[in-house]
């Protein structure tokens, strides 16, 4: 096998990142390349950090945006002519970070399902996929999903922590299950699993990065470059080597957000 081809099979997507505007972004895409990572979904959550989150975009080099509000700051919601000029744009593929969260309810949880629902119809009137935040509100989730995105409207359970028969539920109506740094973590069983249940074909991976940096780095800042960790442990896992499951998650990335990565640099991988 020659070197190119080495490169070329081992290339993950990281489906869920958060870069801050103190972020050295090139520096971490230079850092993930080189790690292998090839395709980076970048998170929009704030009406504040959208805007320059979708203008990190740039499917040349395999960057893309999604572009929603977030259950925490679901109260800020004051319209999505925002959010409909954003998804417009060729760059930013996906209805995200929406969804509900619970356990913080940093923001009313009625005031949430509203947001979600309405972020749930953009998403099915644009016909893009939706990234979906779900903590501690399964049954409001699973209901909201179902009665406001149009079936056939493909949607990731980001970050996915729920049990094997939640999962089984998730998949049943469509859902890919996306696994990041926690599927890693000694205590997280009950996550490897659901995993168990999760075929490879519905699976994606994330960093959700800075957050949940996988072990060894587990309390460090979280960084894309670490998205081959989380995919290596999740290989293993599946009874698979590295470079098939990077192929497997990296083609549905690729399917679900209708994007193509570029090739990349052979040299930058090692
Ligand atoms: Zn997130």
């Amino acid at each position: 096998m020659t070197t190119e081809s080495q490169g070329r099979s081992l290339l993950w997507f990281d489906t869920h990142l958060h870069v801050s505007p103190d972020d050295d972004f090139e520096a971490m895409v230079a850092a993930a390349r080189a790690a292998g990572v090839g395709g980076f979904l970048v998170q929009g959550t704030s009406l504040d950090d959208c805007g320059s989150t979708a203008a990190l975009g740039d499917p040349a080099r395999g960057i893309y945006a999604a572009a929603g509000l977030h259950p925490h700051v679901a109260s800020s919601f004051d319209g999505l002519s925002l959010f409909r000029d954003l998804l417009a744009r060729p760059a930013v593929v996906a209805v995200g970070e929406i969804g509900l969260d619970y356990h913080y309810n940093l923001s009313p949880p009625e005031r949430q399902r509203e947001v979600f629902a309405v972020f749930l119809e953009l998403a099915s009137a644009l016909g893009k996929p939706a990234v979906i935040h779900c903590r501690d509100a399964y049954a409001d989730c699973r209901q909201l999903v179902r009665d406001h995105l149009r079936p056939g409207i493909p949607f990731i359970i980001h970050s996915f922590t729920g049990t094997p028969d939640e999962a089984g539920e998730w998949l049943g109506m469509g859902a890919m299950l996306s696994m990041n740094g926690m599927v890693t973590f000694n205590k997280a069983v009950n996550i490897r699993e659901a995993l168990a249940v999760i075929p490879v074909e519905r699976l994606l991976l994330e960093t959700d990065s800075p957050y949940l940096a996988p072990a060894p780095y587990r309390g460090r800042t979280n960084c894309p470059a670490f998205l081959p960790l989380v995919g290596q442990r999740v290989a293993r896992e599946k009874g698979l080597t590295a470079e098939a499951l990077a192929a497997v998650t990296t083609g549905n990335a690729c399917r679900l957000l209708n994007v193509e990565l570029p090739a990349i640099e052979p040299a930058g991988m090692s």
